[in-house]
This record gives structure tokens, C-alpha cells and sequence, in this order.
């Protein structure tokens, strides 16, 4: 297989492809969701301000403890500073993720009658939340489409040659342009579902990818299946190594649960 050029590509071609790729994302990425556990908007805010820095495993594991102390935003105002630091240690600057839970509570009750607004305008004002956060609270919890720009996000859609830009919320747009609104929830999952199992940081799996017929970027890794296959991840790593038309006995051991690879979210302030 050649890499694709995209070097005369129209921005209609673009948009085709870009389409193209998404339905493909679709087909190899069925079990893509939300990897943050939570039963409301105000759990599913507080859980990703604290995937900062962090992964979502461990953001899971201390939010259980987090969710049956904390309840609502009146809890998280006048929460002991103390008290919520030792429970947030473990995801790392748990002092500011401590600072900002505290203030989101305070602002919540002092704006908006305790509850989370189901507006990006809105959300972006409160203590610790960005337009990344603010868009996972939209698509997840208000079932408004919007697009979650994290690190693999940002990775893949420049790798993809869907966009030549660093900055998160130029991305967000121009992706927005590209992929029908409806999706854009979905298509923010199925993009980071394939940056943690497949098209990894250092060493993407392009021989063994669905998307390599489509994919500028096609060659970054092995394109040989075996190589390649070993750097599949996540518990369906070997329907993925099918889906590409590789043999799974290719891929060496399925760990079920949690991705290895799951790296961590990038920060609001990471722009
Ligand atoms: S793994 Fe390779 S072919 Fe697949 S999307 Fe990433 S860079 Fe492109």
C-alpha cells in the first residue's frame, strides 16, 4: 500500500475523505463512549476537570469515593479543602483540581441555582472548566453534539491531513466544517478510541489500521502486519487486526479492561 498524497486535494475533497474516514471510525470502533464513569452532568464536569494530567482509569478509581461524598454543588462548595485534597491526590495537582472543584460549586450556587448549564457560553465561565470540558459535558451528559479536541484529537486529525493546526479551538471549527453536527460526539470518541488503541504517539500501527487507505500519515509506523499488530491495544485488539485485514493470531495477548495505552488528557490551559 502507497501513502495517499493529499498534496492537490480540494478542501471538497477534503471533506469527502474526511467523511469517508469518520464512517470507517464508525465501523472499527462500535464500543467507542465516554471512558469517564458518571450518572450526572455535575459527576461527568467534576470527573473531567480532574482527567487532567491524568487518565481516565485512574480518575475512575477515585471517583466513587469522590461521587458518595460529595453529592452536589452545595457539598462541593463547602467541602473540607483538606478532606478533598487527600482524595484527589492520586490524579496529580490535587491542590488546583481541589481549588477548582470548590470554586465550580460556589459558582454553580451563586449563577445557576446549583445545577449545570447546558450551555457552552455558560459552562466556559465556571471555575475549571475550558471549551474541551465544556464540550465532553455537552455531547455526554445534554446530548448536544460537540467536538472533545484532547491530545489524540489533535494528533490525529493533523496526521490524517484533516487539518494543519496546533491550536485546540481552531481545530474544533474546522473539524465542525468538515463532519455532519449530528456526529461530532461520536466522532470525538471514535477519534480517541483509535489514538489509544491504534494510532499511538510514537508508534502508530499503520499496518495493521483501518484507515491506511486514507491516511496521509500512512507509514509513520510499521506498515508490516506483524510489527504492527503488536501495537494494537484495548480488549477488541484482535477484532481490530480483522477489521484491517491482518491475522489476529498476529496480535501477541489481549488485555481486557483498561487500555494500556490510555495517556493522559491534555490540560485546558495546554493550547
Ligand atoms: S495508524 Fe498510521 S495509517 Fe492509521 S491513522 Fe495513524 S498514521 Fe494513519
Amino acid at each position: 500500500m502507497t501513502r495517499p498524497s493529499t498534496a492537490a486535494e480540494t478542501a471538497l475533497g477534503r471533506k469527502r475523505r474526511a467523511r469517508k474516514m469518520a464512517r470507517v471510525l464508525a465501523d472499527t470502533h462500535p464500543d467507542a463512549h465516554c471512558e469517564l464513569d458518571f450518572t450526572d452532568p455535575l459527576e461527568l464536569a467534576v470527573a473531567t476537570i480532574l482527567s487532567a494530567q491524568t487518565t481516565d482509569v485512574r480518575v475512575n478509581q477515585v471517583t466513587p469515593r469522590l461521587f458518595r461524598k460529595y453529592r452536589t454543588a452545595p457539598d462541593y462548595a463547602g467541602a473540607d479543602r483538606a478532606e478533598m485534597e487527600e482524595i484527589l491526590r492520586p490524579t496529580g495537582f490535587f491542590r488546583a483540581k481541589t481549588n477548582s472543584l470548590i470554586g465550580l460549586g460556589q459558582a454553580l450556587l451563586e449563577r445557576h441555582d446549583g445545577q449545570i448549564p447546558g450551555k457552552l457560553d455558560e459552562l466556559v465561565k465556571l471555575p475549571g472548566i475550558g471549551r474541551k470540558t465544556a464540550n465532553v459535558v455537552l455531547g455526554n451528559a445534554f446530548g448536544v453534539p460537540g467536538i472533545t479536541v484532547d491530545t489524540h484529537f489533535r494528533r490525529l486529525t493533523n496526521r490524517f491531513g484533516w487539518v494543519d493546526e496546533q491550536d485546540e479551538v481552531k481545530i474544533e471549527f474546522l473539524v465542525a466544517d468538515m463532519i455532519e453536527k449530528r456526529d461530532w460526539t461520536m466522532l470525538s470518541h471514535r477519534v480517541i478510541f483509535h489514538g489509544r488503541r491504534v494510532c499511538h504517539a510514537r508508534t502508530p500501527a499503520c499496518g495493521a489500521c483501518t484507515l491506511a487507505a486514507l491516511c496521509p500519515s500512512y507509514g509513520t509506523g510499521p506498515t508490516e502486519a506483524a510489527p504492527a499488530a503488536k501495537l494494537l491495544k484495548g480488549p477488541r485488539a484482535r477484532e481490530l487486526a480483522v477489521a484491517a485485514g491482518v491475522s489476529p493470531d498476529l496480535v501477541p495477548g489481549v488485555s481486557p479492561g483498561p487500555v494500556p495505552g490510555n495517556d493522559a488528557s491534555v490540560p485546558e490551559n495546554d493550547a
